[in-house]
């Protein structure tokens, strides 16, 4: 979509949940040559991870005292202050070159960035020194819904700034900002969720392929009798005889405990042989109850049931936990066995 723009993938905590070696060499092999990641860690991750070539922005900025460990990790700091831009230009200096950076100017989301009313300060700043950014940048609070008003106030700060500091390369879209319009793209965009398959803008139909698919064990099935309840609190009862599966997975997995399911409540589902189980009762650190009762066919302890996957997407386990894809992603921690596999080769169609 980014056509003659270039894409910088954003791979930043652990590769939203996806594990940021793997990610980052996919992504690698696909063709990108540039990564934005958050802390000076993850960029050390992705150096050692990946080829000469590859070219790390770190979003969190300069930290007070890291200009040597960046230079020495060939990390570009997203400079943000402008005590950190004197930080770097003064490494500049003392080494005598034109250390590669990003200067991130805020044009409404009021959180990294320079003010705006800061610019001709930045500008003299680097005129004095001869020294050219590699990229200007800024962020929208609103791409996800593209209808926001934000969106253009938010682009037409930005063209200004551009303006003062022109043959800049410049960089603006996120996935939903990049989906909703080629104005957005400038010279290089930086898609996150839309790269792990999930819905980058609200309200419309999600074109990325689910990329994680999970699953978890049945642990127990058993019947229970009209009237019980199930699970902590007793929030809910079922209302006719009804057989039920014990899943491991719980919040502390991801499987957020606003996926609970109540008797005012519906909560979230799994997928069992191809049908819907829906979650009764409050998600428990490690276990869910599914109710089973009108599956076609039993499932036994040890069957799996699918949890992400191509019948229920990251996106639909986030509208039901009243979250984002995003979050549901970078809870899956520690405890799942995780195998990566080769995708399927695209189609055009
Ligand atoms: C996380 C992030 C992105 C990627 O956002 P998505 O919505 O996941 O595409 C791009 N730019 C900045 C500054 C970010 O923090």
């Amino acid at each position: 979509m980014s056509r003659g723009a270039l894409t910088g993938a954003a791979v930043k905590a652990d590769a939203y949940g996806i594990g940021l070696v793997q990610a980052s060499r996919a992504l690698y092999e696909a063709g990108t040559r540039f990564f934005f990641v958050a802390s000076p860690d993850e960029g050390i991750a992705v150096r050692a991870a990946l080829p000469e070539d590859t070219h790390i922005f770190i979003l969190n900025g300069l930290f007070p005292g890291a200009a040597p460990l960046y230079v020495g990790e060939r990390l570009m700091p997203c400079l943000c202050s402008i005590p950190m831009l004197e930080e770097w230009l003064q490494a500049c200096l003392s080494r005598n070159e034109s250390l590669p950076a990003a200067l991130h100017f805020d044009t409404g989301i009021n959180r990294l960035g320079f003010r705006l009313n800061e610019a001709p300060v930045v500008k003299r700043m680097v005129d004095q020194l001869g020294y050219s950014p590699q990229m200007i940048m800024s962020h929208f609070a609103c791409a996800d819904q593209p209808a926001h008003e934000k969106n253009r106030t938010q682009l037409a700060l930005f063209s200004s700034v551009l303006a003062q500091f022109p043959n800049v390369p410049a960089s603006m879209a996120n996935s939903a900002a990049l989906m909703t319009g080629r104005e957005n793209h400038f010279q290089m965009v930086r898609p996150g969720i839309a790269l792990y398959g999930g819905r980058a803008v609200q309200g419309r139909r999600n074109p990325m392929a689910p990329v994680v698919t999970l699953e978890a064990p049945i642990l127990q099935v058993k019947e229970i009798r009209t009237g019980e309840s199930l699970g902590y609190g007793a929030l809910q009862t079922v209302a006719r005889d009804s057989r039920i599966a014990v899943v491991g997975i719980g919040y502390a997995d991801g499987f957020f405990r606003h996926q609970s399911g109540t008797n005012s409540r519906a909560g979230g589902r799994v997928v069992i042989g191809n049908q819907f189980a829906p979650v009764l009762g409050r998600v428990s650190m490690d276990m869910i109850q599914v109710d089973i009762t009108d599956l076609r066919e039993m499932p036994k302890p040890g069957d799996m049931v699918e949890v992400l996957g191509p019948n229920i997407s990251v996106d639909d386990q986030a509208d039901v936990g009243n979250t984002i894809g995003y979050e549901i992603l970078t809870s899956l921690k520690g405890r799942y066995s995780r195998s990566y596999v080769e995708s399927p080769t695209p189609s055009n169609s």
